[in-house]
Parts: C-alpha cells; structure tokens; sequence
C-alpha cells in the first residue's frame, strides 16, 4: 500500500513526561519523542488508540509519525525540577511505549538522541530504551555512558524473516536486528530481548539458544497477555485475519510462547520474565544492576 508519510512537527509539547500505570505499572514515565509510528506493525494496539485523530481524514496506522519538536528542552526542565526535589533517582522511565523513538524520523530529527543527552545530565535511577530499530546503534556510546542505570529492551518477535515479512513488512529484517543486538552486546550495554507478542518462530531450542546468546534479559509475551486488555485489542487489529489466512492456527493460543519462556526460565532463572512481570522487573532502579 502507498504511504503518505506526512511528518511535520506538531506543537512543542507541554509535558515531556507522561505518569504511567496499568501494564507499565512500576515504571514511573513514559516517553514518546514522536506521535506515530512508520513501523505500523499489525498488531500493534496504539492505533486503535485515537493518536491518529488529529489528522482529517483519519490515516491508517504506519501512514504518518511526527516529531515533538522541543520536547528535549521541556525534559531537560522536568528533570531539573525533580533533581531539585531529591526524586531523579527514584524515576524509572520507559522509552517509548506509544511510538518507537528509533524509527527512521530520527536520522533527521534526533529527538531520542536530544533527551539521552538530558538523561545523561540528570540521570533517572531508570531508563529503559524500548525499540527495534538498529538506528539505536548510534546512540550505543550514551547508553553505555548511563551505565548500569540503562537498559535496551530490544524487540524480536520471531527468529523467521518470512513471517516478520507478513506481519510488520516496515519493520526492520531479523538479520539487521540481530546484527544491532549483537553490536549491543559488544558495547557492553545492558540489553533486553522482547519476544513481544510471540510470532511463530522456528523452534523452542533454536529460537531460545540465539535469545540466550544475545540477552542479559530476555520478556515472552502474547497477543493475550499483553495488549492489556485480555486480547480485545488484538482482535480488533489484522491479527485474527492474518493467523487465519496464513494458516497460522489461533492468534490467541499462548502454547507456543509460554513454552519458549519456560525454556529460557530453566536456564536463565528469574532473567526470564513472562508478559507484565517480565517488563516490570526492570522498573525498579535496584533491580537488574551489577552485582
Ligand atoms: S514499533 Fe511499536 S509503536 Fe511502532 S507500530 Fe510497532 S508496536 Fe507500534
């Protein structure tokens, strides 16, 4: 399908930081340095969201991404003001969970790179970077300089590029995201896999030695477990349709999923995290820090 891809800056946003709860709950922020997001993957629930309704006509998901333009400079201030209070080490931020802030817009408008710089002034007790995109990459040198306080939870669905191909065809290819979590590993980052939401994957032990050799952390999610709302989310994406026609079985069967997390859990201990828990077990500043 065409694209129209409009992405000029909305107004600078009034707030940076957004309270958080409900799935992300123990996380205190989130962070969204774009509105939008061009990965436009099938599932993802953001779009039955209403982020889209600025725009009239309404686009479909994946058609638009805007940045928030300033949005560094009222983080900046937001931090200062916390440091001032004695809070910044009792912030736990998650970045991004409405849009990915490593999507291609970026390269141009280094946004996420802008509030690095800011974390790197004043920094949270946590930082989660969430994203699948190896333009992250270039920001490895500041996550490595944050330290033991950030983490890159990095996405990877399925080991299989034919299915990532079907289901989220804008996405980066699992062979350039193995390159990046590879790279990460080399800089010595902190890094997290997300198998979230599960895809069909090749098999448990294949698809669980690679997570094993590429993560400290590594969360199993599925369609019903984590769109936070029991699957109603994912059943009004593409979802269902796509299981079906691809003759990929029930798009709700967590089997497949829940047995790759116990195979991880057997040998990565409580490294293995299962949907919200998983997530969660990275909000808390003392938790996943060196020994
Ligand atoms: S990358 Fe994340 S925010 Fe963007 S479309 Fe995919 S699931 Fe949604």
């Amino acid at each position: 399908m065409e694209r129209t891809l409009p992405d000029h800056s909305v107004r600078p946003p009034s707030q940076a930081l957004t309270r958080t709860g409900g799935f992300l709950a123990g996380f205190t922020h989130t962070l969204q340095p774009y509105i939008g997001c061009r990965f436009g993957c099938t599932y993802c629930y953001v779009q039955g969201l209403g982020v889209h309704r600025f725009h009239q006509p309404p686009l479909p998901w994946g058609h638009y991404a805007h940045p928030r333009a300033g949005i560094a400079e009222r983080l900046g201030q937001e931090l200062a003001r916390h440091q001032a209070r004695g809070r910044l080490e009792r912030l736990a931020i998650f970045m991004s969970s409405a849009t990915d802030p490593y999507q291609g817009l970026e390269r141009r408008w280094r946004l996420s790179r802008a509030c690095l710089d800011q974390f790197l002034a004043f920094p949270p007790g946590r930082l989660l970077v969430q994203t699948r995109s190896p333009l992250v990459e270039e920001d490895f040198p500041r996550l490595r300089a944050l330290g033991e306080r950030a983490w890159l939870s990095f996405t990877l669905e399925t080991d299989q590029d034919e299915v990532r191909r079907v289901v989220t065809p804008w996405c980066p290819s699992i062979e350039r995201r193995l390159e990046t979590l590879a790279a990460a590993r080399e800089a010595g980052l902190n890094v997290q896999i997300a198998v979230s939401p599960c895809l069909p994957f090749s098999s448990v032990a294949s698809f669980g030695r690679l997570l094993l050799e590429l993560a400290d952390r590594v969360v199993v999610d599925s369609f019903v477990c984590g769109d936070g709302q029991g699957g109603r989310r994912t059943r009004a994406t593409g979802i269902p349709e796509l299981y079906e026609a691809q003759g990929w079985g029930d798009w709700q069967d967590e089997g497949p999923a829940q047995e790759l997390y116990r195979w991880l859990a057997a040998r990565m201990g409580d490294r293995a995290g299962w949907s919200q828990a998983g997530f969660r077990a990275l909000a808390h500043p003392e938790q996943g820090r060196a020994d």
